[in-house]
């Protein structure tokens, strides 16, 4: 459902993705992870053309984001939701609110549909008690869980997650880990960044490690944390588990 061949992308002079090949089917769970500034984020958000690449191709269920056309670019999105770390909520919105605006506004939906379709997704992410409050009156997790719930209801084919719970105080990784461990259940396409490494043993269906804007290794999570080939990859799970 993604493929990607030789992406390249440069900042000014500075190459932040070299030659990244990556194919992602429908219902894999890819996690991505690896050191501070390996170029993660900026991958991930040329998949919904957040950036673009200068040099390579790719394409999301068969539309071509290569040649950059408004067209395919508003195509690729409605398929795809993302989930950041700053969870990006509209503070002056409430729940209900975040989860209907695009639904109603891009989308056309009628409030009522828009709403029902809202609710079925914060009782999915358990929150549904919280749909009439503002986000600052959420901990964290919980405005996490509403940012997924957000992005679900735009009915994507494809989640992209960019560390979701690093913003989080640790007592509330877990409740959004279970949300994802869920989505994934259900068959989503998701590809995640993140550290969180027991997720990536229990969900993926291969880890990647980048570094230096290059993907060194792709592995099965059995394969990747047991028998891991790279020295950089040797060394970055030595520091991290
Ligand atoms: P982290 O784990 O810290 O989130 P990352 O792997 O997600 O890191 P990226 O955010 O993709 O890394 O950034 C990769 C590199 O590109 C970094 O060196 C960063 O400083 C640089 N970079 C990112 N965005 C820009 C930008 N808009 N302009 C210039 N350089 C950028
Ligand atoms: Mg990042």
């Amino acid at each position: 459902i993604i493929r990607i061949e030789k992406a390249n992308k440069w900042y000014g002079q500075f190459q932040v993705l070299t030659d990244v090949d990556l194919e992602v089917k429908a219902g894999e769970r890819i996690v991505i992870c690896g050191p501070s500034g390996s170029g993660k984020s900026t991958l991930i958000r040329c998949i919904n053309h957040l950036e673009k690449v200068e040099k390579g191709r790719i394409a999301v269920d068969g539309i071509e984001l290569t040649g950059h056309e408004r067209k395919n670019v508003d195509a690729v999105r409605r398929e795809v939701g993302m989930v950041f770390q700053q969870f990006n909520l509209f503070p002056h919105l409430t729940v209900l609110q975040n989860c209907t605006l695009s639904p109603m506004h891009s989308r056309g939906v009628p409030r009522e549909a828009a709403e029902a379709t809202a609710m079925k997704y914060l009782q999915r992410v358990r929150i549904p008690e919280q749909a009439n409050k503002y986000p600052s009156q959420l901990s964290g997790g919980q405005q996490q869980r509403v940012a997924i719930a957000r992005a679900l209801c735009m009915n994507p084919k494809i989640m992209l997650f960019d560390e979701p719970t690093s913003a989080l105080d640790p007592e509330m990784v877990n409740e959004v880990l279970d949300t994802m461990i869920g989505l994934a259940e259900d068959g989503m396409t998701m590809l995640c960044v993140t550290h969180e490494m027991g997720f990536a043993r229990r969900v993926a269906d291969r880890v990647i490690f980048m570094a230096d804007g290059r993907v060194l290794e792709m592995a099965p999570p059995d394969q990747f944390f047991g028998n891991p080939q790279h020295p950089k990859l040797k060394a970055f799970l030595g520091q991290i588990l």
